[in-house]
């Protein structure tokens, strides 16, 4: 029989070995869990803070099996996990958020109708299988669009923005002619994130909303407070709750949403779910009472969730690529925490580590 509530000396599974399964490892060491990586890459920055590894292709079922057979329950740090794996694993033990929320995420177009579903305002949108039916989406949306493919999405990869002057045969093919949606291009005032938790009990609980800003699609920095009113606040953590419950979610979750301003006031509209740990909660590390990869760790064991209070205003900012040549300054500025990735080669659009300034600690 497999336990639904777990206990420290537990063993968490974690699929994927990024920088998230890096602090989600270490977050578990912290709750006295061991911690069990399974990724197709051997030098994936969480092997070496994990207490064991299994590097094999992610389809690859008898090391799934190897790996699931060695923990209590298993969690994930990106979405897109072949459904094969994700059923396999779920098989055998429990695997949270489950892979029902994997599938809705894992596909732009039955991710936007299930959030439309909710009656969530999100962009306008429509399904594109071929190029005529991308001059028919064009025709109804208009221009400026973007053409963003269904699956394997991510840091602007899969996306191409659709001009007046757009040759909208190409634009279908720069994408692979793949399965695809068509967006209205959204003027936004600007981005937030609400990252939140939900329990095995079905307990909620957001973090502040930060303000994000990207630069060439990737995350640069987030802010708390994010500057907005109490009302909206309200309002954009309520869809995210909504999500969360449509979804018997259990683990943290973050939902994007632009800030768009019209004559009736400002308005939410939702972009995307990420249905694990998020870059922009990663200053819930260092300014909130408990940070979201221990919050995602309470939530799929079956603890109880902690408290999200912040403790004062922030800036987290990626450093991607050449700024982790920074980390000397960094490490002498007052009130700034750095978290490095443990990534030996500096890519341009890599994400090396993060630093969280703390306002009220710099001076
Ligand atoms: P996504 O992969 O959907 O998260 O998109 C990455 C980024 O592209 C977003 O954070 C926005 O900055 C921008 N973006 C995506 N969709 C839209 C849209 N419909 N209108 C305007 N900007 C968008």
């Amino acid at each position: 029989m497999v336990e639904q509530t777990l206990a420290p000396g537990a063993r968490v599974g974690i699929v994927g070995g990024g920088q998230l399964g890096r602090m989600l490892a270490l977050a578990a060491a912290r709750l006295g869990l061991s911690s069990h990586i399974f990724t197709d890459r051997d030098d994936d920055p969480a092997i070496e803070v994990a207490g064991r590894a299994c590097v094999a292709p992610y389809d690859d079922e008898r090391a799934l099996a190897r790996f699931v057979a060695e923990v209590d329950v298993v969690t994930y740090e990106f979405e897109n996990i072949p459904a094969g794996a994700a059923a396999f694993l779920d098989s055998q033990k429990p695997v949270r958020p489950s892979p029902r929320v994997l599938a809705l995420t894992q596909d732009r177009l039955i991710e936007k109708n299930f959030i439309a579903g909710l009656g969530i305002e999100v962009a306008p949108y429509a399904q594109v299988d071929d190029a005529g039916a991308l001059a028919r989406a064009v025709a109804q949306i208009g221009r400026p669009s973007i053409l963003k493919t269904r699956r394997f999405g991510y840091d602007g990869k899969g996306q191409t923005l659709i001009r007046l002057g757009s040759d909208l045969a190409t634009a279908f093919r720069s994408l692979g002619g793949q399965p695809s949606i068509l967006e209205g291009f959204i003027p936004f005032r600007c981005e937030v994130s609400v990252v939140a938790a939900r329990g095995l009990d079905g307990d909620f609980v957001a973090w502040d909303i930060g303000r994000n800003v990207h630069e060439h699609h990737i995350l640069a920095t987030t802010t708390v407070p994010a500057g907005l009113s109490a009302e909206l606040a309200a309002r954009a953590v309520d869809k995210a709750r909504r999500i969360a419950e449509a979804l018997d979610y259990v683990g943290v979750l973050a939902v994007e949403m632009f800030v768009v301003e019209d004559s009736a006031g400002l308005r939410l509209l939702v972009n995307e779910i990420a249905p694990r740990v998020h870059n922009s909660g990663h200053w819930t590390l260092d300014g909130s009472v408990t940070s979201q990869f221990e919050q995602h760790l309470r939530a799929v064991c079956g603890f109880p969730l902690g408290s999200a209070r912040a403790h004062g205003p922030l800036e987290m900012r990626n450093l991607i690529g050449d700024d982790i040549f920074r980390w000397r300054e960094l490490l002498a500025r007052k009130g700034a925490c750095l978290h490095l990735y443990g990534k030996s080669e500096p890519r341009p659009g890599r994400k090396m580590g993060h630093v969280t300034l703390l306002r009220d600690a710099e001076n």
